[in-house]
């Protein structure tokens, strides 16, 4: 049974190591953040040791995320969609501030992933980098980040496997510069116990 995340709003889950997570797209052209802390807090999901060990920027099937402290945390085991980010830091309510002059409160991804790892007993901040997925960056020659609506059609998912115990967040991202233009959709995930 999969669980909706309601549209620019978090979930928190733990997993076992060996548990599988998927991230579903119900309607399609939604991205998300997915966040990931060793169960008893002390390690960080890391897009800088991922991409020292990886050697790439776009992680698919097979690719795996490291933590701060270099060790595996998620091995990515399917993936419908095959473009994800792991550049950009969560949106936040300063980024909504700078970037689009908004004055009042604004849901965003840190909020949401801080707020469902404090339920789950872990300090979140300062909160690293999450890896963004399903959100499409491309890396032009010069450079330049730009922004390509997510490649997720209705009922696509990827499924990631812990490699360790974890605590996990996931936000479904309010910024319609990643999605596409629209406005925020919700997403699903479901926890694969074997
Ligand atoms: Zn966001």
């Amino acid at each position: 049974m999969s669980q909706l995340i309601p549209a620019a709003a978090g979930a928190g889950l733990r997993l076992k190591r060996g548990e599988h997570l998927r991230i579903i797209d119900p309607q399609g052209g939604q991205s998300g953040d997915l966040m990931a802390f060793s169960a008893d807090g002390r390690q960080r999901l890391s897009n800088g040791r991922t991409f020292d060990y990886g050697g790439k920027i776009y992680l698919s099937t097979g690719d795996v995320l490291w933590s701060d402290h270099s060790e595996r945390m998620l091995t990515i085991v399917a993936d419908d969609v095959g473009r994800h980010d792991f550049l950009y830091a969560p949106c936040s309510l300063e980024m909504y501030q700078i970037q689009y002059g908004v004055t009042d409160y604004h849901a965003n991804c840190h909020d949401n992933l801080c707020a469902e790892l404090r339920k789950l007993n872990i300090v979140p901040e300062p909160l690293p980098t999450a890896f963004n997925f399903f959100m499409n960056v491309d890396v032009a020659k010069d450079g330049r980040l730009v922004f390509a609506p997510p490649r997720s059609r209705a009922g696509d998912s990827f499924i990631v496997r812990a490699e360790m115990d974890l605590a996990v967040a996931v936000s479904c991202c309010p910024a319609s510069t990643c999605n596409g233009g629209a406005p925020p959709r919700p997403l699903a995930f479901e926890i694969v116990r074997e």
